[in-house]
């Protein structure tokens, strides 16, 4: 929670804003992202996933949990209730220490988060800010149907307390060794003073977090090697993602003064978003922290029995992602605009694994029930193994447009040929090269292509 978010990088600023402006436009046209509560008026930034947006993010959300739950040995997973028992933030430091600094235009009254701001002066109308107020980010609501203060809960700002309030469940249960990690998917709420730059900062958010408990370590090196496998493991996801690291991620070692209550080591790791450089996802070293906190608080004793029968608190290294920042951050590095001959085309060149539609299937012609009905059936079977989309609307080459812009890998057309000699066209999105492949050899010849 240190960075200017004014400082546009990519292209420099005019472009950048419109490039931004490209890409929400694109979302809204194409059913990604939608405008919260839209025939409302709509709810200050807030977004609602559209048909194929929400495909995106349970691709995102999909493959981190086989990446870094499923697929380790020394992982296991949990998803804990959004409004937990009020102790949890006392326990936690949240209820305390939650805060960002909200400074106010004496003459417009607009608020702002001071740390986020480069002036002293209003950036809206240049009047005069007050002093800083400490805000605390944390939802209010009632449980039950008395509004009194004993009843006041709290949506959880974070995923992570769900996890160590349940370290004691997981050890009982699961007798893990340690090392090992807890991973969690799920939403958390902050009442932001300055939401923005469209998904990159709302007040309702998910997170793919993981508390991994080490041992207590001797040295600064006993808890590095873990931090630093983590840093690499978090890198590898993000070349997974299609992002270029080399170009476009930005590693920022969190200075000591400016790390948050219960951390010892932070990295932001920041993309170049269009409208600058900003916090994608974070690696914090938590040390004992939060278990010792909340076996303070709760009486219970959240601790690991070692071999030898010692009683010891692990501590902590927590990668911490943002699934909408996952899916700006992807939106932004696969936008391409290509030129073909005199025409544009607006390509997301998704790795295949993200795209929310593998393959398209396209009759030549829609008013010609032989080539409609045989694309049918091509879709029908292809659509048990791929999400596949059909469409008849307009020419082909129409479809094509429409097919890359949403980042579909693959397109096939059922033409004449096809009903007399069994094959289609099937056309790359990125190279645009067409082939013919037998209709019975599809199965096969796209198993290869998503391996
Ligand atoms: P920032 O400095 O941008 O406020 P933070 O340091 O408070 O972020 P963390 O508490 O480390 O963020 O949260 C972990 C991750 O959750 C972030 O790296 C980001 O991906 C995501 N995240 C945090 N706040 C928001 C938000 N308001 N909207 C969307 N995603 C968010």
């Amino acid at each position: 929670m240190s960075k200017k978010e004014n400082n546009p990088v990519r292209n420099g600023a005019g472009q950048g804003e419109e490039l931004m402006n490209k890409i929400v436009s694109l979302c809204k046209r194409r059913g990604f992202i939608f405008p919260g509560s839209e025939i409302y008026g709509g709810m200050a930034n807030s977004f609602d996933y559209g048909p194929l947006g929400v495909e995106l993010k349970n691709n995102i959300k999909q493959a981190w949990w086989k990446r870094f739950v499923q697929d380790r040995n020394d992982m296991v997973g949990l998803d804990a209730a959004l409004i937990m028992n009020t102790k949890t933030w006392e326990a936690s430091g949240h209820l305390d220490n939650f805060t960002d600094p909200l400074v106010e235009c004496e003459k417009c009254k607009m608020r702002f988060r001071e740390d986020l701001i480069d002036s002293k002066e209003c950036p809206e109308c240049k009047g005069k800010l007050s002093q800083p107020k400490q805000f605390n980010l944390m939802f209010k609501t009632f449980v039950g149907p008395s509004e009194e203060s004993a009843d006041i809960a709290y949506f959880r700002p974070e995923t992570a307390q769900g996890i160590f309030v349940n370290f004691k469940n997981v050890i009982d249960t699961m007798r893990p060794k340690l090392p090992f990690g807890i991973g969690q998917i799920g939403k958390a709420f902050r009442n932001e003073i300055t939401p923005g730059n469209f998904v990159f900062r709302t007040r309702e958010f998910e997170q793919m977090e993981i508390e991994y408990f080490i041992e207590p370590p001797k040295t600064d090196k006993d808890w590095n090697g873990h931090f630093e496998n983590w840093r690499k493991d978090m890198i590898e996801w993000m070349e997974f993602l299609g992002i270029d690291v080399e170009k476009e991620i930005f590693e920022l070692e969190v200075p000591k003064d400016e790390l948050a209550h219960y951390s010892k080591r932070t990295i932001d790791f920041e993309y170049k978003f269009p409208f600058g450089q900003k916090e994608l996802y974070g690696l914090a070293y938590r040390f004992d922290y939060d278990l010792t906190q909340h076996s303070k608080h709760s009486g219970e004793d959240l601790v690991y029995t070692d071999a030898d029968g010692n009683k010891i608190t692990p501590h902590v290294i927590e990668p911490s992602l943002g699934v909408e920042r996952t899916v700006l951050a992807v939106l932004c590095s696969a936008y391409v605009e290509d030129k073909v001959g005199d025409d544009e085309r607006v390509v997301l060149k998704f790795p295949h694994w993200l795209a929310p539609v593998k393959i398209a299937v396209f009759p030549l012609l829609k008013n010609k029930p032989q080539l409609v009905d045989k694309a049918k059936e091509i879709f029908t079977d292809l659509n048990k193994n791929y999400t596949c989309m059909f469409d008849d609307n307009g020419n082909v080459g129409k479809r094509y447009r429409r097919q890359d812009e949403i980042g579909t890998p693959y397109c096939i057309t059922v033409d004449f040929d096809s009903l007399e000699k069994g094959d289609v066209t099937v056309r790359d999105r990125d190279t645009m090269k067409q082939e013919r492949v037998a209709i019975k050899e599809l199965n096969k010849y796209f198993e290869n292509k998503f391996k």
